[in-house]
């Protein structure tokens, strides 16, 4: 007979040591860590190791495609799990996203923002969103332009579905520390431009396995962990 937890034991030490090095960059900073979160990212992994990832106490998932959602929703209906998505997404994935999803932190257009309010007013439901912005300049990476925050942060206002909590972004891929940090500041700088006009941002997502150290640095209130917890990925996925 297979031990179920003993075979996801990688799981429990992964996470402990995610945590503790984002307590460390915590420290560096001169920041609480009790100020920043850490969301697990469970893409291309099964709903098996979702349920193992449960049984360390974790309730949110990141993920990217919203047929992945679907999937996992349904296998594990009734587990009270908080499916977040951060992937680019397609105004035809509204429906479900409405059904299903407990935030979204990839809103990035005004059209995106119509269809989720739409299929949330029939669901009956207001979910927390992220404005994705585009912080990097490849081609690759999705995102709001920074200069069209300020009138798509008031165009939002209209949908009261949507309880805009704050900004995330994806840094640009590079070995070079201060050029992906700067991706971090410049989400950060747009977060207090907005409110000082008078818009409440207190979530900043930004940071992946990878760079999340310097993205706690600037002020990151959620990181996104995928590698780090569930190891590397055996599907290619942006
Ligand atoms: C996959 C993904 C992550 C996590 O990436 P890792 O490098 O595996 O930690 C974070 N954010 C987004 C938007 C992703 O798609």
């Amino acid at each position: 007979m297979t031990n179920a937890s003993s075979d996801y034991a990688y799981l429990a030490a992964n996470w402990a040591s995610v945590r503790e090095r984002v307590d460390d960059a915590c420290r560096v900073a001169g920041r609480d860590p009790s100020e920043v979160s850490i969301l697990p990212v469970s893409k291309t992994f099964g709903p098996e190791v979702v349920r193992a990832a449960m049984a360390l106490g974790l309730t949110r998932f990141g993920e990217n495609k919203v047929q992945e959602v679907r999937s996992k929703a349904e296998a594990l209906a009734d587990e009270g799990i908080a499916w977040v998505v951060i992937g680019h997404l397609q105004t035809n994935k509204a429906k479900d996203v409405a059904r299903l999803a407990s935030e979204v932190q990839s809103l990035d257009r005004i059209e995106l923002a119509e269809a989720l309010h739409k299929r949330l007013q029939i669901e009956g439901r207001a979910i927390d969103v992220l404005i994705e912005v585009k912080t990097s300049p490849e081609e690759s990476k999705h995102g709001l332009p920074p200069a069209e925050l300020p009138a798509f942060l008031d165009a939002l206002r209209a949908y009261d579905t949507l309880r805009v909590r704050g900004l995330m972004t994806l840094a640009v891929q590079s070995d070079d520390a201060e050029t992906v940090r700067a991706c971090f500041r410049q989400l950060r700088q747009l977060r207090d431009a907005a409110e000082k006009q008078g818009h409440e941002l207190p979530r900043l997502s930004m940071g992946m396995s990878g760079d999340f150290p310097l993205a706690i640095a600037e002020g990151a209130t959620e990181v996104r962990v995928g590698t780090a917890i569930f190891g590397r990925r055996h599907v290619t996925q942006v």
